[in-house]
């Protein structure tokens, strides 16, 4: 099965802003599917990508804290959820579906996500320092949310401000 690079939608899509629903069913649409998140993560390049960036409303992302220097560090998760979080972290974050902004996000240092994996078996990931900031930030992605609504006041204003402008021009 060929994978392909799909578009990754920018901020102001409505796919983007909605809550993504559980994978009911791993066809083989669900698989094309995950190679090509794979693919397209690989390629922006990123560490993370969920499945509502390429416009598909279903709980999957992808992560890999490598950008893809380490097989091993590659992370498939299909309808995850939250079990633990510890401690917290304040880095600078962007997003593929926001290029151009970065911000400092508050996140927690540890997390553990569960999920379902290509075989469709439950697996338990645990992630630290990156893989924990990814972790939080492709679930905000599956629940509708991107970085920016995690800033306050003014500093997501300016942001947004600056993306409304470039989108009035037809430059986003
Ligand atoms: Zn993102």
């Amino acid at each position: 099965m060929l994978s392909m690079i799909r578009p990754i939608l920018r901020y102001g899509d409505s796919v983007l802003h909605n809550q993504a629903e559980n994978v009911t069913d791993l066809t083989l649409d669900i698989e094309k599917l995950v190679e090509d998140l794979i693919e397209t993560m690989y390629a922006a390049p990123g560490v993370g990508l969920a499945a509502s960036q390429v416009g598909v409303p279903l709980r999957i992302f992808v992560a890999d804290p490598s950008a893809g220097r380490n097989v091993n560090d590659l992370v498939i998760m299909i309808n995850p959820e939250l079990v633990t979080t510890e401690g917290i972290q304040t880095e600078d974050e962007g997003c593929l579906s926001v290029p151009g902004f970065n911000a400092t996000v508050s996140r927690p240092l540890r997390s553990v996500v569960r999920g379902l994996n290509l075989e469709g078996e439950s697996h338990e990931i645990e992630g630290a320092g990156l893989l924990a900031r990814i972790f939080q930030h492709e679930l905000d992605h599956l629940n509708g949310s991107l970085f920016l609504d995690r800033l306050r006041g003014l500093k997501r204003q300016i942001i947004v401000r600056k993306i409304n402008k470039l989108r009035r021009t037809g430059k986003w």
